[in-house]
């Protein structure tokens, strides 16, 4: 990753672009540029070795005009402030583009848990509740995962907050176990979300996505459910690329027979990938799936390329690459496309699904488990997902629908949308 990448600016960019386009006034455009607040605050956590080491921690909340801030926790030892806030900012966004009444927000510790043990990361995370316990709640702002958080590290957050508030209070945090307040269906959500919406997209472009290969960046959850549903759908998964911690670089798999996703998926038994959505190199091999450059998946022939792992992967030094093959982008990561690839990808005719309408399945779900948690009463699968793919199929079609009728580009369709209703709620609250 460049140096100078900041996410926050392109946050920002991205923003200042749409709020020139739609004329939006100053008074508003101040107001939802800057997050409402931030905490940045140190975690001691007492190491199995007795030594003490001391973590960074960070909450965000950028906008709450439309309901309670949510946005999930991410575990990363490159985490800063200006990430945070950049992810905050799009979850506001994200929220408004599929039309569920929450705001944006997210956290991060800057840490490693792949090199910390169970003990280690369970002190970590109740040491981040005690910081931030009296901006987050229910009705407040609700944490969920991210990258490198589990279901388990939201439970003892859960665990840790219910011990403070002295009363359960499972709506606190989103992403729990089943039977433990989570909910059916959050682990395939984002990956499923993702790929309704790209069902969506191949009906626009008219193309049978049986006939359809795909590539994606990441193994992990987002990246394990898309291919899953994407394989359910007919379609091809031939490359998935992965970080390997061990050998601390990218590696891209290929497997020109088609990825099968009992290989690559948490649930399945068979699942060669880690907790962390490393592919073994080793049990690759035996399938007979090549070891390729971590920026292979970028340069396939493929209908749809799926980033799903980092911020800042198509950038103004590869987007010239990408094949005149591809049809659709899908942001399944947060902020993958930099504002000057954009420029490319426009040029290149590419239908592009921007994050904040792409990934948003993970936080609908996360809103229909704070809904079962404030009921509690709970859905079967099928009922959570049947719900995730209306959310998503509704919200694409409004995007694909502007995009269209106002021949703009459709990330800034999407923001179109998302900015015009949170504007609204602040104006409607009366606060510019
Ligand atoms: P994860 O930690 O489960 O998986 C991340 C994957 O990315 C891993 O396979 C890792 O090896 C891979 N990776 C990391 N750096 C890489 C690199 N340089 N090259 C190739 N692969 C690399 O995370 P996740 O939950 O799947 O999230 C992935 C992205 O989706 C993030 O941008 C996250 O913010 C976004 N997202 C996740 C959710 C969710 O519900 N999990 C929801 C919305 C958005």
């Amino acid at each position: 990753m460049p140096k100078e990448f900041n996410a926050f600016k392109m946050a920002q960019q991205q923003f200042d672009a749409v709020a020139e386009k739609i004329n939006l006034d100053p008074g508003t455009r101040s107001l939802l540029r800057e997050p409402e607040r931030e905490i940045q605050f140190t975690i001691p956590v007492k190491m199995d070795n007795r030594e003490v080491k001391v973590f960074k921690g960070f909450r965000v909340q950028h906008n709450t005009s439309r309901g309670p801030g949510k946005g999930g926790i991410r575990f990363h030892p490159a985490e800063t402030i200006d990430t945070v806030r950049a992810l905050a900012t799009w979850m506001t966004w994200k929220c408004a583009a599929v039309d569920i009444p929450l705001g944006g927000s997210k956290g991060g510790i800057a840490c490693d848990p792949r090199e910390m043990s169970e003990g280690e990361q369970e002190r970590l995370c109740r040491g981040y509740i005690r910081k931030v316990w009296e901006f987050i709640g229910p009705n407040l702002d609700v944490p969920a995962p991210d990258v490198m958080t589990t279901g388990q590290h939201m439970i003892w957050m859960m665990d840790e907050y219910e011990t403070i508030a002295r009363s359960k209070q499972p709506g606190v945090i989103t992403g729990k176990m089943v039977g433990v307040g989570g909910s059916l269906g959050r682990t395939e959500a984002t990956g499923y979300g993702a790929i309704y919406a790209v069902r969506e997209a191949f009906k626009d472009l008219e193309i049978d996505i049986r006939d359809a290969t795909a590539s994606i960046q990441g193994s992990g959850n987002v990246a394990q459910f898309a291919c899953d549903l994407f394989t359910e759908y007919g379609g091809k998964v031939i490359a998935m690329a992965c970080w390997d911690n061990k050998d601390k670089k990218a590696y891209t798999y290929t497997s020109e027979n088609g990825i099968d996703p009992k290989y690559i998926v948490s649930t399945s038994p068979e699942r060669i990938t880690d907790k962390f959505g490393t592919i073994d190199a080793e049990k690759a091999k035996d399938l007979g799936w090549k070891q390729e450059n971590g920026d292979a998946w970028l340069f396939k022939d493929v209908a749809v390329i799926i980033p799903a792992a980092t911020e800042n992967t198509i950038c103004a030094d590869n987007v010239d690459m990408i094949s005149d093959i591809v049809k659709i982008i899908a942001e399944g990561a947060n902020g993958p496309t930099t504002p000057e690839a954009d420029e490319v990808i426009k040029q290149k005719d590419i239908l592009l699904i921007p994050d904040i309408l792409c990934n948003a399945g993970g936080v609908t779900c996360s809103y229909f488990e704070q809904v079962q948690n404030n009921m509690n009463y709970y859905w079967s699968k099928e009922e959570v997902l049947e719900r995730l793919d209306s959310k998503m199929t509704v919200a694409y079609r409004r995007v694909s629908d502007l995009a269209k009728e106002k021949a703009v580009f459709t990330r800034d369709a999407v923001y179109m949308i998302a900015i015009q209703s949170v504007a609204l709620a602040c104006r409607l609250r009366g606060l510019i």
